[in-house]
């Protein structure tokens, strides 16, 4: 029994998503854990990795067909949650292709696109992006400026979408943008198109090694069978979000489960005034609150994949998961990084990466306090922000 899992929740995953999750892991211990920490320091992403990732067979999660693993909601959860426990930027990157733009194209898309764009991007042949946010409007989302004209058989795009993950080398980029119905579509806009330029944020204090861009789209040039069949309004783009939100909270899981067991191995090896600290009081009581945090994050997340498998998660029950982890991975990689002392804020000592990287799950994909607002809607009838 793994020490932290009082409950013994984990005897409740059955054996097929625990191999999954078995397997995972030994590709983060093996392959990831060992490099990471170096593209984080470089700020580079890690290309090399994809080859093994792709082998994996995990990308694509839950979507049935296509070349997709068509995995459970527990077992698409679970895989996000390694992938986080292992690293962060890595398992964004993963959050983008699989759960941003394979879902996007898995709701909304025809058969003959599902077709056409899927089987590449389960095998990582082709990479994708997800180019929702704006430089003016993240939270505010739903007034995306972007606008698609028609023209001919085709569109062309104008505007601009900033912190937008892989766009600096997807060969597809999901763009949404507003037409002159005022209909809000999904656009496959493809690499090397002309006018689309992305240029790579830098200077980032978290997820280093994934990359994020400003894309600005002039005048570009779509095809009309790369507009997402059954993309219309905004409320497309949120059925896109809600989906992929579960594996955010699980995300999250992993980044407070990674820390919480380095800090837990640590306060036994660390000595203090002639004592293991993990022998005084006053760490047994932050380690007891750290993992009672930890064990209501597993049970979210456990709830939630049942929710999610009988096709009954609302857009409240996937901001409350969302909310509840994100702000409990900020309490969890803190209390751990400040038990590590100094050595908590080494990359060598893994800590201080999950720290940072938690800083980023509770921003994206809508941040704590708006998925706050969703869940006040809920409890109030009452919109505080439309
Ligand atoms: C590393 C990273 C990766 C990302 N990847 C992608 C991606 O691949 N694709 C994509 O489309 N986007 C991506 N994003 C964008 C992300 O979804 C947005 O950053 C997020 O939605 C928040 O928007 P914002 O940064 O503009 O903050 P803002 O909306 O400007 O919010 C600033 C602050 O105001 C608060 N606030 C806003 N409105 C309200 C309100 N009504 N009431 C109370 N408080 C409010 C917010 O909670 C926040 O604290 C990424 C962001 C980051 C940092």
């Amino acid at each position: 029994m793994d020490d932290s899992d009082i409950f013994r929740l984990r005897d409740t995953i059955p054996d097929a998503e625990r191999a999954l999750a078995a397997k995972v892991r030994r590709f983060c211990d093996d392959r990831v854990v060992p490099v990471i920490n170096d593209y984080w320091e470089r700020a580079e992403f890690p290309f090399p990795l994809l080859e093994p990732l792709a082998a994996l067979g995990v990308t694509g999660g839950t979507i049935q067909g296509y070349g997709c693993p068509g995995f459970s909601p527990l077992g698409s959860g679970l895989v996000s949650m390694e992938l986080a426990r292992g690293d962060g930027s890595l398992s964004t990157f993963m959050g983008v292709q699989s759960g941003l733009v394979m879902n996007a194209v898995a709701l909304l898309g025809s058969d003959e696109q599902k077709q056409r764009l899927l089987p590449p991007l389960a095998r990582l042949e082709r990479i994708g992006a997800f180019a929702l946010t704006e430089p003016q409007h993240g939270s505010d989302v739903v007034a995306l400026e972007t606008t698609a004209r028609r023209l001919g058989d085709g569109y062309v795009l104008n505007g601009a979408k900033r912190w937008i993950g892989n766009a600096v080398f997807a060969d597809d980029i999901v763009v949404w943008a507003r037409d002159a119905h005022d209909d809000v579509g999904a656009y496959v806009v493809n690499k090397g198109a002309e006018g689309l330029e992305t240029r790579l944020i830098t200077g980032k204090i978290a997820k280093r090694a994934s990359w994020q861009a400003d894309v600005t789209l002039t005048n570009v040039v779509v095809p009309a069978e790369n507009r997402l069949e059954h993309s219309h309004t905004f409320a497309d783009a949120a059925r896109v979000l809600t989906a992929a939100r579960p594996n955010i909270a699980w995300g999250a899981l992993g980044h407070a489960q990674a820390a919480y067991d380095l800090a837990v191995a640590y306060c036994h090896e660390r000595e203090s005034f002639g004592q293991p600290i993990a022998a005084t009081q006053l760490v047994q009581f932050r380690l007891a609150k750290m993992l009672a945090d930890l064990t209501a994050m597993w049970l979210v997340c456990l709830r939630l994949a049942e929710l999610v498998a009988g096709d009954a998660v609302t857009p409240a029950m996937a901001s409350m998961a969302k909310m509840h982890n994100a702000e409990h991975a900020l309490r969890i990689t803190a209390e751990a990084r400040d038990l590590l002392g100094g050595n908590g804020i080494l990359l060598e000592n893994h800590v201080a990466r999950h720290f940072v990287d938690a800083q980023v799950v509770s921003t994206v994909e809508g941040t704590d306090s708006v998925h706050a607002l969703i869940v006040g809607r809920d409890i109030t009838g009452l919109s505080a922000f439309t």
